[in-house]
């Protein structure tokens, strides 16, 4: 069966959250609709575009030109800061929306993710249908557009969504291949930078067709394996998979009931170290990662009570286990006679590879998101830019979220 996936990607992301926030505290005007900018720091001279409107973008001013280029581009330039906190909070109603459909969502950046629908189809009907459904109610409920690109694969699906902007829904199936994508330049297919771009025109591959149908050992020549990844790529092969987090309710425990009252925590130490082995062997063999440790008492009059702790990324590390088991104890201490003690690994997760959830209302994972945020811009706009005022925008935020 082919696989149908969904890219879901914000119109001029940062421009158009900006608009909904200055709209929201009493802005006069709607920036969307004027020749605006979002850009880095205005006082510095190295300030450049990070987000455009419409308008601004007709006159040719492009992401991440200066902001001085930008401003001879259009003398009546509006250039406004941007709000990081403000972002992370419309990327996550975002992320929530979609999550209402189904969890196998994959968050690629900020503003951009993948939705696997092979599955859900049988629910919801048609791909296209959902997506127009999805792409209003994003509107309509949240106040900003977004473009969804279908495909059979992430790459395509990737693609797709980079056609006509603003506030469409393309397809590009496999069959649609050679018609909407070969015809594109070069640079256009998702992954070819600049210096790669300027090598493959060196050797005449203008188009995503030129470099689907290249020659295989001219290519290897001159890009090595990366040539031949190059060549897939044109050809819109690409069997990735939606990388997302499954959660499952249904923890993992053991308990041990003591042959003795205990008197002291230090006494329950070896017990708690034991408790983790065991607990870790059992997730391990699962495949699985936990997201929050819990430990349980009983003291001498039967009382049972425990404590948790949730946790930023999850594990399923016996060392881990045991330490943040015994930070719980010390916390649950009431300096009584225990009969039994426990560790339980709630909230489990199959996923192996360790990723952002944006679901979880878990205040340090907004502070992985942000870092990504980060790191993001960096990667797509060149460091020296952008890392001292992204370095403050993070303590400013570890501030915020204590
Ligand atoms: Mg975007």
């Amino acid at each position: 069966m082919d696989r149908i996936i969904l890219h879901i990607d914000v119109n001029n992301a940062f421009l158009s959250w900006s608009a909904l926030y200055l709209l929201k505290n009493g802005f006069p005007y709607d920036i969307r609709d004027r020749y605006a900018v979002i850009g880095g720091d205005k006082s510095k001279r190295k300030g450049i575009v990070l987000a455009k409107s419409n308008k601004a973008k007709k006159l040719g001013i492009k992401t991440a030109d200066t902001l001085y280029s930008a401003k001879q581009k259009c003398k009546n330039l509006e250039i406004y800061p941007s709000n990081y906190e403000w972002y992370l909070k419309m990327s996550k109603q975002l992320f929530n929306l979609l999550s209402k459909y189904t969890n196998e969502i994959e968050i690629f950046s900020v503003d951009e993710c993948f939705l696997d629908y092979t599955n859900i189809k049988k629910l919801y009907g048609n791909e296209i249908t959902f997506a127009y459904k999805i792409k209003e109610e994003i509107k309509n409920t949240l106040g900003f557009t977004v473009n969804i690109g279908i495909a059979n694969n992430k790459l395509c699906a990737k693609m797709a969504s980079d056609f006509l902007k603003p506030d469409n829904v393309h397809t590009l199936y496999q069959n649609e291949i050679e018609t909407k994508m070969y015809p594109l330049d070069v640079g256009d297919l998702f992954g070819v930078g600049k210096k790669t771009k300027e090598k493959l025109k060196n050797i005449k591959i203008n188009t995503i067709g030129d470099l689907a149908n290249a020659d295989y050992k001219t290519m290897y020549r001159l890009f090595k394996n990366q040539g031949v990844e190059l060549i897939k790529k044109a050809r819109g092969i690409d069997d990735s998979l939606v990388v997302y987090w499954k959660v499952e309710p249904k923890g993992i425990g053991n308990e041990i009931t003591l042959k003795e009252d205990i008197m002291t925590k230090e006494e329950l130490y070896p017990y708690l170290f034991s408790l983790s082995e065991h607990v870790g062997l059992r997730i391990r063999k699962q495949n699985k990662y936990a997201y929050v440790v819990v430990v349980t008492l009983k003291n001498n009059h039967f009382k049972r009570y425990n404590h948790q702790r949730k946790l930023a990324n999850p594990t399923s590390s016996d060392e881990e286990i045991y330490k943040i088991a015994c930070s719980i104890l010390s916390e649950m201490w009431q300096d009584e006679p225990i009969r039994l003690i426990g560790i339980r690994l709630d909230k489990l997760t199959t996923s192996k590879i360790r990723q952002i959830s944006l679901f979880d209302k878990d205040t340090s994972l907004n502070v992985d998101v942000l870092e990504k945020l980060m790191d993001e811009i960096n990667d797509k706009y060149g460091s020296q830019v952008i890392k001292k005022a992204s370095t403050d925008q993070k303590k400013l935020f570890h501030k915020r979220l204590k």
